[in-house]
């Protein structure tokens, strides 16, 4: 097992990606955080399927957006299993407008979720890390949007890349306090964000055709990268 004694949190891990990264972890002996933002029921899922396989988790209610709701997800995982190895900021939402007709509240929206709340979780992480004095990892899921144009999701897009500066800066700040920060950027996978895709067959097909690989990603292929860079494996890579 690669994660055994490990604590890690995932942010937006009831669903999709997150989900697929916390099972993960559960199988490779991490304690893990699952964060949900407003389904218990499905948090709840979660930390039965990780039990179910020998682990441990608990289930904490927090919106990323908000600072008090981040502080409270690394505080009950410390309260709960005595301290915190891994974070992982997933949680993230889109709303695809045109540029010209997007309104400020959904730019914020977006913002305070994919890039906001990847900040705030990176920051309470980091200070506990560096509190408990034996480094850490921090993992943020960006998006191949981080740095490829996608119109009509301007919002987005800016927070994708505004994330991947936001690692490269603190990989190099955290580095001396042995923690590493790394972003995982996939390109389209098989999960609820993409639901508009059972609707447009047509828009399915094109995106197929522009992936090398012939198909979308599952949610586990994401985990197993996010295993690796929560592993003592990883330990040189950062930033
Ligand atoms: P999803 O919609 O299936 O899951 C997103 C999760 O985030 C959900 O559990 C949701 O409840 C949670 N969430 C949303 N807002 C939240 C908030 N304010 N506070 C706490 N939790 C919140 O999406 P997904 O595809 O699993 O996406 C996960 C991450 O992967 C996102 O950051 C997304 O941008 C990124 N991503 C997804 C794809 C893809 O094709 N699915 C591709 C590249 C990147």
């Amino acid at each position: 097992m690669q994660l055994e004694n490990k604590v890690a949190a995932v942010t937006g891990s009831s669903l999709g990606i997150g989900r697929a990264i916390a099972l993960a972890f559960g199988r490779e002996g991490a304690s893990v955080a699952i964060n949900y933002r407003s389904h218990p029921e499905e948090g709840q899922e979660a930390v039965q399927e990780i039990e179910k396989s020998g682990g441990k988790a608990i289930s904490v209610q927090a919106d990323v957006s908000e600072p008090e709701g981040v502080r409270n997800l690394i505080r009950q995982t410390v309260k709960e299993f005595g301290r915190l190895d891994v974070m992982v900021n997933n949680a993230g939402i889109e709303q695809k407008i045109p540029f010209l007709e997007t309104p400020l509240e959904v730019w914020e929206k977006v913002i305070s979720v994919n890039l906001t709340g990847v900040w705030l979780g990176c920051q309470e992480a980091a200070s506990q890390m560096v509190s408990q004095g034996d480094g850490g990892r921090i993992i943020n899921v960006s998006s191949v949007h981080e740095d490829l144009p996608m119109p009509t999701n301007s919002p987005y897009c800016a927070a994708k890349g505004g994330v991947r500066m936001l690692m490269r800066t603190i990989a190099v700040e955290l580095a001396p306090h042995g923690i590493t920060v790394n972003n995982i950027a996939p390109g389209a996978i098989e999960t609820p964000i993409n639901r508009n895709l059972d609707e447009h067959p047509e828009q399915r097909q094109k995106l197929l055709s522009e992936i090398p690989l012939g198909r979308i990603g599952r949610p586990e292929d994401v985990a197993s990268m996010a295993v690796y860079l929560a592993s003592d494996a990883s330990s040189y890579s950062t930033g």
